[in-house]
């Protein structure tokens, strides 16, 4: 038979770290705490497999989980001497969701529960605190009302509200227990006018909605989201925890808290967190009151005039900071820690990883490692390469002037700007039609997820460093502020007024998520730099990666920016994109238009040199690396003359008629383009072009030797080929113009003469093709493109119904299709290898900078990757954890 529920409590458990998925990272954490002695009120935790069980059961329990339930309770009141239900000795339980992974806010937690009009006397006998008592019932009503009963939040907080500006209170704390008592009134009112009945009185009954309620949340709409969002399957189901109640709201000497081991923003090695005095649950993060420092190094740094928890409660403090280093150790990363004071008493409810920014990963990664905490290559794994987006964004030039409208905390990183708005679909909104936003709100909440994302960045006016907007940003790696407590915002109005000025919506405002600062309009920034723990990092992940780390560039500033980052050649540039600038469209044009090849050629005399020098400068700053050249590519609609004025230049410097141009425009019209007469096409049909940009290449080649005295290896790439005859036709003429300026120049030059692999006959027939070609380089745009028969430009339309629908989870343009696309990558390399042993495998595709197809590009053995400059250290990072993966793997 199943077992449903595990306890844990006074030093042991039933489960420990290792029973995540069948406890829930909290829960399988609270009984690993236990497990080490560490104080824990004791509890039981019921398994993800129950949830799974309720949903394939029409929402019903199993047979014996009642049994189980009351057995556990027991548990719990033979280690506490109370009993749950029982005035004379009251036990109050909290009832805490927690599913494998970490949901943030997904599901809420209910406290204080099993209160009801007789036990609140109770409770207010035993503590000898009334007011605490009646605290303690008005937070299990408005949570058990609003978790469990569907009630809005918002109504107990206005009748709240309303009590305190009739009695002249600014603060929950400062009401009375005969004040408490009145509200209660009220809340139960208004619980009876809503929902036609009564509050439920029956502890049990209260338990077992709480349960239900647990388990239904999994599915409510923020939780699916969320899932979605992170990839999370709906098949885990969430645990449930149910533990005895400790107080953090007796008064003076209890308190409630938060606290990460490191800070989460920077990584650096000091206990960061906050607490309040006299208070419970979500308290802290609420940001209704202002928290206090911890630690009082924190306290001075932060100029806080509130005492922190070391001069108020040195004793619990004491045990505090020691039971967090000894979690920080034994779980060998830095911990997200929850506890609660009891007059004087400290009880840890939490553990977990922390979330941090991608700095303070990186630092915490380096100095664990440095610590002997752990190795460098765990320290590698660790780094989710996707985070270093944060790292390779710009940040505000020091040198920039800043108008400062505001400023709160300096809650994610990065800066970022953007135009105002106030709502979550606003945002969305904006940014479906390509605006960037900088998302407003009093505060977050995890209704407000979709616009976060949408987001470039988000300003709250409240809250603080552990609040919702932080902590999500953090994890989304957007820049954020958050509690700029002098923004005044008006949802209504849609306005938002800092220092006598108003913005609207629609205005512009910088964000400094590394200061806090709020700033008027759109600010200087700067690039970013690899330095300190980055370059660590990376130099381990470079130790360890097997492929090589190319970009995709073509323009001297793109070429030095990715070896700035460490690309170690180039694996894919475009020489198409030369012929834009300038002048040189007018001659690109000409030798489109011509009518001879004589025109054509003198049109291409006018582009050697423009090309060669191109190429001279990129194998100046690559020198000593190998370059791969794309012959032209594009269809050639793409550089057509459109404007009459355009139309006009071009026939000026072709000496032929207007008319006579729009003529020959015409006969060049296609249905359809990317399947037209592009690629290898063009030189097929004008080897002239193929042979100007080889002379370009080898000329250029030969002088960038001389200059730099370590030559680069170009490889010559032939694009969009399907039959061996199309690239022996080309490789014979690249050949023939190699010979040619070698005999003229004297020097030798050493090059490869490849093709790329992007359509699915290619990839059928590669064992063929690489009878002649040297290397292959998988284009996994247009193979993408060509293998599904969709066109990526008109794909954004109906690929996102198609996520909607459920019917395609990933969009393949980003993450390669590893059953198809992939297949065909797949057999190309193995055929390519077949024939020709050792032939060089490359990906140039916009896959080449996305983890997860790098991880497959290790698994089919390539042997570089190449990307974007920016996304070069995610690609090194990526190659190194997927050589550990499948080091493994094989091991
Ligand atoms: P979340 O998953 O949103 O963090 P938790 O289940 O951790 O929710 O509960 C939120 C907060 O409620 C905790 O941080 C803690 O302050 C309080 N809490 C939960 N259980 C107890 C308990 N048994 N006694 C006292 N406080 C509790
Ligand atoms: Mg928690
Ligand atoms: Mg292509």
């Amino acid at each position: 038979m199943a077992k449903w529920v595990y306890t844990f409590g006074d030093g042991t458990a039933e489960g420990g770290a290792g029973d995540r998925s069948l406890l829930g990272g909290k829960g399988a954490n609270l009984a690993e705490m236990c497990n080490l002695g560490l104080p824990v009120p004791p509890g039981f935790t019921i398994t993800t497999e129950a949830c799974n069980w309720y949903y394939a059961n029409g929402q019903t329990f199993p047979d014996s989980f009642e049994a189980d339930v009351t057995a556990a309770l027991d548990h719990i009141a033979a280690l506490t001497g109370r009993r749950f239900g029982d005035p004379e000795k009251l036990l109050l339980v909290s009832v805490r969701s927690g599913a494998r992974a970490s949901m943030p806010g997904m599901m809420d937690t209910v406290l204080n529960l099993g209160l009801n009009d007789a036990t609140v006397e109770a409770l207010a006998a035993d503590s000898g605190d009334a007011r605490f008592a009646y605290d303690s019932y008005r937070r299990f009503i408005q949570m058990y009302s609003n978790v469990v009963m569907d009630l809005d939040h918002e109504a107990f907080e206005e009748i709240l509200e309303e009590e305190k500006a009739r009695l002249g209170h600014d603060l929950d704390t400062a009401l009375s227990a005969a004040e408490w008592q009145h509200v209660i009134g009220l809340y139960k009112a208004k619980v009876e006018e809503e929902l036609g009945k009564p509050f439920p009185q029956d502890p049990h009954d209260q338990l077992w909605g709480a349960i239900g309620a647990v388990f239904s949340s999994w599915m409510n709409p923020r939780a699916i989201t969320y899932r979605r969002l992170h990839n999370i399957p709906a098949s885990w189901g969430t645990a449930v925890n149910v533990q005895a109640m400790v107080f953090g709201n007796m008064g003076e000497t209890s308190a409630t808290g938060v606290a990460f081991t490191r800070n989460p923003s920077t990584g650096e090695k000091v206990l960061y967190g906050e607490f309040l005095v006299n208070a419970q649950g979500e308290d802290v993060v609420a940001g209704i009151r202002t928290p206090q420092n911890i630690t009082e190094q924190a306290r001075i740094a932060a100029g806080s005039d509130k005492p922190s928890l070391q001069k108020l409660m040195p004793d619990a403090f004491a045990s505090f900071m020691a039971i967090s280093e000894r979690l920080e150790n034994h779980y060998r990363d830095m911990q997200d820690l929850e506890f609660t004071i009891e007059r004087g008493k400290l009880w840890m409810l939490q553990t977990r990883s922390g979330k941090r920014t991608a700095k303070a990963a990186l630092k915490i990664a380096v100095d664990m490692a440095a610590e002997g905490l752990i190795s460098k290559e765990e320290a590698v794994a660790r780094i989710d390469p996707a985070s270093l987006d944060q790292l390779l964004h710009p940040t505000i030039d020091p040198k920039a002037e800043r108008n400062v409208i505001s400023v709160g905390l300096p809650a994610s990183p990065g800066a970022a700007t953007g135009e105002i708005v106030f709502s979550s679909d606003e945002a969305e909104e904006m940014r479906a039609i390509g605006k960037k936003v900088i998302l407003v709100r009093v505060e977050t909440s995890p209704e407000d997820i979709h616009g976060m994302h949408a987001a470039e960045g988000i300003l709250t006016a409240r809250g603080g460093m552990t609040s919702h907007a932080a902590v999500v940003a953090r994890g989304m790696g957007k820049p954020c502020v958050s509690g700029a407590g002098s923004l005044r915002i008006d949802y209504k109005a849609g306005t938002m007024s800092a220092l006598g000025t108003t913005f609207r919506k629609g205005d512009i405002v910088t964000i400094d998520g590394s200061t806090g600062q709020v700033l008027k309009g759109s600010v200087a920034m700067l690039q970013p730099e690899l330095s300190g723990d980055f370059a660590s990092i990376m130099e381990w992940a470079d130790a360890i990666r097997r492929m090589t780390v190319r970009t995709n560039a073509e323009t001297p500033a793109d070429a030095r920016m990715a070896r700035s980052f460490g690309a170690e050649g180039i694996g894919l540039c475009r020489t198409e994109h030369m012929f834009f600038e300038g002048e040189r469209v007018v001659a690109m044009r000409e030798m489109i238009l011509s009518d001879t090849e004589k025109e054509r050629r003198a049109a291409l005399d006018l582009l050697l040199p423009m090309q060669r020098s191109d190429f001279l400068e990129l194998f100046e700053i690559m020198a000593g690396l190998p370059v791969t050249i794309r012959l032209l590519d594009p269809p050639l609609h793409e550089f057509l003359p459109k404007t009459e004025e355009e139309i006009e230049e071009v026939a000026t410097a072709m000496d032929v008629s207007v008319d006579r141009l729009r003529q020959r425009t015409e006969t060049l019209h296609e249905f359809n383009p990317m399947l037209g007469h592009r690629g290898c096409r063009l030189a097929v049909t004008y080897p002239e072009i193929a042979e100007m940009q080889a002379r370009a290449i080898f000329e250029a080649a030969v002088e960038a030797g001389k200059r730099t005295g370590s030559p680069v290896v170009p490889e010559i790439m032939v694009p969009l080929v399907g039959l061996k005859e199309e690239f022996d036709f080309v490789k014979a003429r690249i050949d023939a113009v190699a010979r040619n300026v070698m005999d003229e120049t004297g020097v030798e030059v050493e090059y490869l003469t490849g093709t790329m692999i992007e359509l699915p006959r290619a990839a059928l027939r590669a064992d063929v093709i690489a009878e002649s070609a040297e290397f292959f380089s998988f284009g996994t745009n247009d193979l993408t493109q060509t293998t599904f028969g969709i066109s990526r430009d008109d794909a954004a339309s109906f690929l996102e119904v198609y996520r909607q629908k459920g019917v395609m989870e990933q969009d393949p343009f980003v993450s390669i299709d590893v059953e198809g696309v992939g297949e065909l990558v797949r057999i190309g390399a193995e055929k390519g290898r077949g024939a020709r042993a050792g032939i060089k495998l490359g990906i140039c595709g916009e896959h080449g900078g996305d983890p997860a197809s790098i991880h497959f590009c290790e698994e089919v053995g390539l042997d570089y990757i190449s990307c974007s400059p920016f996304r070069v250290p995610i690609a090194r990072l990526a190659a190194a954890q997927a050589a550990v993966k499948s080091a493994r793997k094989s091991s």
